[in-house]
C-alpha cells in the first residue's frame, strides 16, 4: 500500500526516498524525506496526503520553482516552507511563471493555467530562504547540505545529506532531457553546475525524475552523460548556423532541435526556442558566434 515510501539506510531509519506517481513523469516528481523534513512535494496530491498520515512533516525545502515539484504545497499548511532566495518570487506568486516560461498571452499559457488549476497549485509563502553551503542540522545526526546548482533555474538546489553521503539533485535530473526553458536559465552556470556537483562523494543519488542511482563511480558517469547531452544539441544548433547567413534562433523555431517529437507541442515549440537561445548566449560568450546585421554567423 506504501511502497512510495523506500528506506534507504540501514542506519538510519528515517531516511526515505518518496516515489512520485507514474514514475515521476512530468506533472509529478519524486521527493526525499528526512526525519521531519521533506524535499518538494510533486509526488501527486493522494500521496502527499498519504504521507501526511504516516509521518509527520514540519520543513519543506523546495528545490525550485517548477511547477512538478511545489504542487503538494498546498496540503502542508501547518509546515514551514525554505528555497534559494532567487526561486522565491515564483513560488510566492505563481502569475509569475507565465512570463518565466515566456508563455503569457498565448494557447500554451491557457493550457498551463489548466494544469496549476487541475494540480491546485497554489502561492506559497516561504519562511525563510537557505543559502549555498548552508547546514540544515536534522534531528542529532544528520547534516543536510544545501548546493546552489543554478541554470535550471536561477535558485536551483541540490542537498547532500553527510552522514549517509545521499544526495537529492533535484532537476538536475539525469535523464536524457536537460531542461533550461525559463528566462531564469542559464546554460553555462547548467554545466558548472553538473560540474560541480562531480565533486561530491555520494553513494546514492535521488532526482526529481529518476530511480535511486548507487555508486560513486556510476554517478559521476551519469552527470557526465547528462551533461554530453547538452554538448549533442549544441552540435545539432551549430550544424544549422553558418559563416555568411546571418541567422537568429526564431529561425530556428519548430524544427525539433532538441524535442525530438513535440508531447505538449504548443508548450514545448515555445520551450525549444527558449533553449535554442540559451546555447546562442554560450556561443556567444564562446566566441562560437557573433552578431552579424540582424543576426548571426559562425566565427
Ligand atoms: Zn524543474
Amino acid at each position: 500500500m506504501n511502497n512510495f515510501v523506500q528506506p534507504l539506510s540501514d542506519e538510519f531509519k528515517n531516511i526515505f526516498f518518496i516515489e512520485g506517481e507514474q514514475n515521476a513523469r512530468y506533472p509529478y516528481s519524486h521527493s526525499f524525506l528526512i526525519e521531519n523534513y521533506l524535499i518538494d512535494t510533486g509526488i501527486s496530491n493522494k500521496r502527499v496526503k498519504k504521507l501526511k498520515r504516516l509521518f509527520q512533516i514540519n520543513h519543506v525545502l523546495l528545490s525550485h520553482w517548477h511547477e512538478d515539484h511545489i504542487s503538494g504545497n498546498g496540503l502542508l499548511k501547518g509546515a514551514e516552507f525554505y528555497c534559494h532566495k532567487d526561486d522565491k518570487p515564483a513560488i510566492e506568486d505563481i502569475e509569475k511563471m507565465f512570463p518565466y516560461y515566456n508563455v503569457q498571452n498565448t494557447t500554451a499559457g491557457e493550457e498551463f493555467r489548466k494544469l496549476l488549476e487541475i494540480f491546485g497549485i497554489e502561492n506559497t509563502h516561504i519562511d525563510k530562504t537557505f543559502e549555498d553551503n548552508e547546514i540544515i542540522n536534522i534531528g542529532e545526526h544528520l547534516k543536510l547540505k544545501v548546493i546552489h546548482t543554478p541554470g535550471h533555474t536561477a535558485g536551483h538546489c541540490g542537498f547532500y545529506e553527510i552522514k549517509t553521503q545521499i544526495a537529492f539533485l533535484g532537476d538536475i535530473d539525469l535523464t536524457r532531457f536537460p531542461y533550461y526553458a525559463n528566462i531564469d536559465s542559464n546554460l553555462i552556470d547548467f554545466e558548472d553546475s553538473i560540474e560541480k556537483l562531480k565533486d561530491l562523494d555520494i553513494k546514492i543519488v535521488l532526482t526529481g525524475h529518476r530511480d535511486p542511482i548507487e555508486g560513486q563511480d556510476n554517478i559521476k558517469e551519469e552527470l557526465d552523460n547528462f551533461k554530453s547531452i547538452i554538448l549533442k544539441r549544441d552540435e545539432r544548433i551549430l550544424e544549422n548556423l553558418s559563416e555568411k547567413i546571418p541567422i537568429n534562433a526564431i529561425d530556428l523555431k519548430h524544427k525539433n532541435l532538441i524535442y525530438k517529437r513535440y508531447n505538449y507541442e504548443n508548450f514545448e515549440v515555445i520551450s525549444e526556442l527558449v533553449m535554442i537561445k540559451k546555447h546562442f548566449d554560450k556561443f556567444i560568450i564562446n566566441g562560437l558566434i557573433e552578431p552579424k546585421e540582424n543576426g548571426f554567423v559562425l566565427s
